[in-house]
């Protein structure tokens, strides 16, 4: 390999191992969201349902997607700030994790000119046809 796609091969790397020691400072994560909420009582005489209604809350609610569907849990304030941060937490390893990625799709993107260049990579004729995995299936 010549001199400079080595050094940038290199360069990469070194970019990717900086951004990959995020993860080892890595906390609890927790996806979804949570919403702060105001609602009505049982009690058809409390204020709740008055009108206008002066509704009880706020309450938060954390929801997630969980196999397809979603689930919801009522939390305290506190409960709600530590769920918030632990989401906080998921957003960084995820843009970690995206960066990662960016960065190894440049290296393969390199490799990929150099074997192009030396004349190392072979592209079979089928490549280029659609994936027939359910075709066949008749
Ligand atoms: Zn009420």
């Amino acid at each position: 390999m010549p001199a400079a796609p080595e050094r940038e091969l290199a360069r990469l790397k070194e970019r990717f191992r900086k951004r990959a020691t995020g993860l080892a400072q890595a906390d609890f994560v927790l996806k979804g969201s949570v919403v702060q909420r105001f609602l009505p009582c049982g009690t058809a005489s409390c204020h709740c349902h008055a009108d206008p209604p002066q509704l009880h809350g706020p309450y938060w609610q954390w929801s997630t997607r969980v196999n397809g569907k979603t689930v919801t849990r009522m939390l305290t304030a506190d409960q709600a700030r530590r769920y918030q941060e632990w989401m906080q937490n998921w957003k960084r390893m995820e843009k970690i994790l995206e960066d990662m990625h960016a960065i190894s799709s440049q290296a393969a993107d390199l490799l990929l000119a150099q074997d192009r260049e030396s004349g190392r990579t072979h592209t079979p004729a089928r490549r280029r046809t659609k994936p027939t995995a359910s075709r066949d299936r008749r």
